[in-house]
């Protein structure tokens, strides 16, 4: 039997996605490209997406259960039985040590140390594999093969499974994915790709890791917040957020424009040293802050100006997938497993 069917888990701390995709070699309106080695271009069709609560408050077992029902609800709706499913991909808020497959860390603690993958295998009672992976890295997994990185080989040939990238997640806090050939960098633990936690500035702002001066402390939405707040001491309890700092910014108020100023340099500064240890053909930026455009405007020309080898010349994407990254990625993790 051909399996063509494929399942995605977004796990998340409040809510948790489940999306059914099919494969084809046929493209139609719908449908989204996926480039992996082993199966060269397809496309992928989501059938069904679902979202329900993490809820987990209720605990480990009972946030399984729920997923394992909301699962078997999808392939219910489409008449499918769990067979029929290639295999199942999950993105979780924490590191993932990459051959025990066990979240080690995040905020969502009720996962750290379980046996995720085996529990809902039987929960659903198959032995069909479950692949674990950090949500960031997933991020940028689903970018390179399905997003950017097809936008990228539309203009320069280079196949999306022959690429480098680095994806970067500009929110709360800031998360990374390095994806190379295809496979994410997941370091011996799974703590590869922290990127949001090496060091700016030297002795600068505090970070809850323990370290100073963080990219984390200088590039989160938060981070950006605090450092517009100081400069309107006298006026704090307006105090905006970041998408209304770059309102401010597009109205030419000068606190915001200063400080959106200061943020680019943060952020060519992180860029330049990542280049110089990575050399990406390209960053994909997520998050709140990669939805302003100002954030792209010549950025790639100072980075350039920056790095160490001048005929690297990364370019700086915004995502494609959106909100879709988390559950796409998840979802193609069976197509480039290497067992
Ligand atoms: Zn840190």
């Amino acid at each position: 039997m051909k399996k063509e069917y494929l399942l995605g888990l977004d796990v998340g701390g409040t809510k948790i996605e489940c999306a059914l995709i099919k494969m084809t070699n046929g493209k139609s309106e719908e449908s989204l490209s996926v480039s992996t080695s082993k199966f060269g271009n397809q496309f992928a069709i989501i059938l069904d997406r679902q979202r329900i609560p993490t809820n987990r408050q209720a605990g480990y077992p009972s946030v399984m259960q729920n997923i394992s029902t909301l699962c078997k609800d999808i392939l219910q709706k489409t008449n499918l039985n769990i067979d029929q499913v290639m295999g199942i991909g999950m993105g979780v808020p924490g590191a993932i040590h990459p051959t025990k497959q066990i979240m080690l860390n995040g905020n969502t603690g009720i996962f750290i140390n379980q046996n995720i993958a085996f529990d809902l295998q039987q929960l659903l009672k198959t032995e069909i594999p479950i692949h674990l992976e950090n949500d960031a890295n997933l991020f940028a997994l689903s970018e390179v093969l399905c997003g950017a990185g097809q936008n990228f080989a539309n203009h320069t040939g280079k196949k999306p499974y022959h690429q480098t990238a680095i994806g970067i997640i500009l929110g709360t806090g800031v998360g990374g994915g390095i994806v190379i050939n295809e496979n994410i960098l997941r370091g011996t633990n799974g703590g590869g790709g922290e990127i949001g936690h090496t060091v700016l500035y030297y002795d600068g702002h505090p970070c809850y890791c323990g370290q100073n001066g963080c990219a984390e402390q200088y590039l989160s939405g938060p981070s950006l917040e605090a450092q517009f707040a100081t400069r309107i001491y006298n006026d704090i309890s307006k105090r905006p957020n970041s998408r209304e700092i770059f309102e401010l910014y597009s109205k030419k108020e000068p606190q915001a424009m200063a400080s959106i100023i200061q943020y680019k340099k943060h952020l060519v500064r992180f860029l330049t040293n990542l280049t110089n240890i990575f050399d990406p053909d390209y960053f994909v930026l997520g998050g709140g802050v990669s939805t302003q455009h100002i954030i792209y405007e010549n950025l790639s020309e100072e980075l350039t100006s920056k790095i160490f080898i001048k005929n690297s010349h990364p370019q700086v994407l915004k995502n494609v997938l959106g909100d879709s990254s988390g559950v796409i990625g998840a979802a193609i993790l069976p197509l480039i497993s290497k067992d």
